[in-house]
Order: structure tokens, then C-alpha cells, then sequence
């Protein structure tokens, strides 16, 4: 036993801070910091080490979307077509690791239109969830060109990194949820003089990320700086998922279809359906009316629309998904011995209310909460609270 180095890599005792003596050998810390790395992630998540590692290990669409319905309720279109796409992307994954492949499968990264609240997001997260990958959610809003303040493309992967606990291979399988993705969009058709350096420009940015290269990302996020140490991260089987609500694109729609609204209103179609029906139709062309440039739209090819949350669709909300508000609430009481009970008519006020605010399904909860600020605030002087429509107020 040399005394004077590392017995796993090596190294000599004046190359290394601190040498740990054992009772056949020495380590030194950077293979310590290694072997903490390894046993992390081979102990700390049973079963989920790693991506299927055979395609009988995948889950097939229909077992995705199923696990999806557990947690999204409605969005039927979007659940299929998003279920499809990640069992084609992971099927890629294991298609890459085949050395005698003759066809090169690309990626489908995807774009959800909808209404802010309608679930874009949460599905985008509850997909990460079963797929057991790293996931984080970006605001486009925040990015610039190069050069200018804000913040660079390539810190959406430095957030990826940072989820991964900055294992590169582990980031380098994951999902990133592109938020707000319409508000990038080109401002104007015509070429200005002024630069568009949080519109086009970051569309421009975004492309590299997409297409699937090296990137050099900065660990911290932000801008990059040039004595700053880059990590080096491949993208090609990174799945990006864009969101965004398109305020506007039904009638870029209803134009490139030759259809006036007018039209459709004098069919007494009723609302939702007649935007339901639109929205059917949407495809590249409309996002590029939008002002999103093809370049990015060809790394998308993908589209999928959520449909707007009707009040049944709330109120299954309110009831349904395994976490729902409800049973969020009732737990919540329980812990205090009281036994809440919400009557459907108590459910159908609080969606109305929120309704009322415009926020989608992601207001339910706020009402939620004021309507029962008083109930919370006197907690466990009652065994049994029944919640009716009478005793439901809100103050606005
Ligand atoms: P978006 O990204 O479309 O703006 P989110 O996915 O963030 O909306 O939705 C906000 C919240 O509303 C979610 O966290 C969830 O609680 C609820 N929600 C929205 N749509 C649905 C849905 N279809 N099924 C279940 N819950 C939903």
C-alpha cells in the first residue's frame, strides 16, 4: 500500500487536498465526490435509475394517457396527441442507442395552445412526472437576444441542469416547458428598423436549442460572461413542450378558412363549440400568421390544442383528479378532527365565482380558500361543516 496516493485514481498525496486512509488503501476526495455521485443515484430511486431500456419496458400511449387522466381532466385531443409524441420521443431514445440503426428518427417537440388555466403546464408536468425525467418550466418572456438585457436562451438549461442535480446525462433526457411562447412572437410582418431582440431575436436563440446540438450552458443561469466555466449539454433528446394562449388565433384561423365569424354566430352554434370547432383547424400556418418564424415552427411540428374549461369541466375538476381541491380541503380538516363536506351545489357556486374572474381552473383554489377563511380561521370548534350554495360568500 503506497501511502503517498490515492489507491482508486491514482493520484499523489500533493495533488489532492486530503487523502482518507482506510484499513487497505487510500481515497482521496475527488473519488469520493465520485463514488457520492454513483451511490446517489443508483440507491437514492429504486426503479427509476434510468430511461426503458427496451421497448416492452416503455408505456404504450393509451398507458400514458390513462396515468394522465388521473391528474387532467378533460383536454381529451391534447392528452392523445401528447402521449403519442413522448412515447415516440423515448422510443427514439432507445432507437439512438442502436449502433446498426439505418434511419435517424427526429424529434417532435410540441406546441399547446390554449387559455391560460386550461392545464398546459400541468399536463407538461404530470407527463414529466411518470416518465420519472427531469422537468422545468420556463417564462419565454424573460429571454433576449444575445447582448441585451434579460436573460440568454441557454439559461432554460441551466434550470434543467439545476433539477438534475447537474448530472448531464440525467438533463440531457428531460422535458422543458416553454412557457408563454406567443409572447415572443414577431412583432410586426415588417422588417423594422429597431431590432426585435426579445421577439425574433430569442426565436432565433431558441432554434439552436432545439434542433439538438451542443450547447454551452452557464451552471448559474443568466447571462453568460466570459470567464465564467460553461457546462456542455446536448439537446437532441431534450423534449421541449411550448405553451402558450395565442390571444387572437381564432380569427387568424377563421381568415385563412374564409370564415367571418359573423357567419358562424348566425349558425347559433353555441360558443364554446364554435371555438372548439376553430381551434381544430389550427396549424403552422396560423402560428406563422402569429408571427412565430417557420425556422422555429419546423422544430415544432407538433400542434395541440386545449380546450376551454366549460363549467362541468370545473366543476370535475373541483372533484376529480387524485390531488383535487376537495380532497385537498377535507384532508386538510381532517387533521383538526373536523369532517368538511362540500354539496354540489356548494361546488357550482365556486366554480361560478371563478368563472366570474377569468382565471381559468387556477383560480378554484383562491375561492376555495376565501370561502372557507372563516371555517379556517375557527378551526376545531366544529366537528361537521356542510358547505351549501346559502353559506358560500365571497367577497370580490
Ligand atoms: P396553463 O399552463 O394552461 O396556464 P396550468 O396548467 O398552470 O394552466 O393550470 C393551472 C391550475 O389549474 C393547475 O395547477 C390545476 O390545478 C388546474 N387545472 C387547469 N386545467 C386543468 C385540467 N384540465 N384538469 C385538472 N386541473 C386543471
Amino acid at each position: 500500500m503506497n501511502s503517498n496516493q490515492c489507491s482508486f485514481c491514482g493520484r499523489k498525496r500533493n495533488e489532492v487536498q486530503m487523502l482518507i486512509s482506510g484499513q487497505s488503501g487510500f481515497i482521496c476526495e475527488n473519488c469520493i465526490e465520485q463514488a457520492h455521485v454513483i451511490v446517489k443515484d443508483s440507491v437514492s430511486k429504486p426503479g427509476s435509475s434510468g430511461p426503458a431500456e427496451s421497448i416492452e419496458e416503455l408505456k404504450k400511449p393509451k398507458e400514458i394517457k390513462e396515468f394522465l387522466n388521473q391528474y387532467v381532466i378533460g383536454q381529451d385531443q391534447a392528452k392523445k396527441q401528447l402521449s403519442i409524441a413522448v412515447y415516440n420521443h423515448y422510443k427514439r431514445l432507445l432507437h439512438a442507442k442502436d449502433e446498426n440503426r439505418e434511419v435517424e428518427l427526429e424529434k417532435s417537440n410540441i406546441i399547446m395552445i390554449g387559455e391560460t388555466g386550461t392545464g398546459k403546464t400541468l399536463l407538461a408536468k404530470t407527463i414529466a412526472r411518470e416518465l420519472n425525467v427531469p422537468f422545468c418550466i420556463v417564462d419565454a418572456t424573460i429571454l433576449t437576444e444575445a447582448g441585451y438585457v434579460g436573460e440568454d436562451v441557454e439559461s432554460i438549461l441551466s434550470r434543467l441542469l439545476m433539477v438534475a442535480d447537474y448530472d448531464v446525462e440525467k438533463a440531457e433526457r428531460g422535458i422543458v416547458f416553454i412557457d408563454e411562447i406567443d409572447k415572443i412572437a414577431r412583432k410586426s410582418d415588417n422588417p423594422s428598423l429597431t431590432r426585435d431582440v426579445s421577439g425574433e431575436g430569442v426565436q432565433q436563440g431558441l432554434l439552436k436549442l432545439l434542433e439538438g446540438s451542443i450547447v454551452n450552458v452557464p451552471p448559474q443561469g443568466g447571462r453568460k460572461h466570459p470567464d465564467q466555466k460553461y457546462i456542455q449539454v446536448n439537446t437532441q433528446n431534450i423534449l421541449f413542450i411550448a405553451g402558450g394562449a395565442f390571444d387572437g388565433i381564432k380569427e387568424i384561423i377563421e381568415r385563412r378558412m374564409n370564415k367571418q365569424a359573423i357567419g358562424f354566430s348566425s349558425e347559433k352554434i353555441n360558443k364554446a363549440d364554435e371555438d372548439e370547432y376553430i381551434l381544430t383547424h389550427i396549424n403552422a400556418i396560423d402560428l406563422r400568421t402569429f408571427g412565430l418564424i417557420p425556422e422555429l415552427l419546423g422544430r415544432f411540428p407538433i400542434i395541440t390544442y386545449l380546450d376551454k374549461l366549460t363549467k362541468e369541466t370545473m366543476v370535475r375538476i373541483m372533484k376529480e383528479p387524485k390531488n383535487s381541491i376537495i380532497n385537498q380541503f377535507v384532508e386538510l380538516f381532517k387533521m383538526d378532527g373536523a369532517h368538511l363536506v362540500f354539496t354540489d351545489g356548494a361546488i357550482e357556486k365556486i366554480v361560478e365565482e371563478t368563472i366570474e374572474k377569468g382565471l381559468g381552473a387556477r383560480g378554484l383554489r383562491g375561492t376555495t380558500e376565501k370561502v372557507l377563511e372563516d371555517y379556517m380561521f375557527s378551526i376545531g370548534e366544529e366537528k361537521e361543516i356542510i358547505l351549501t350554495e346559502e353559506n358560500i360568500f365571497v367577497n370580490k
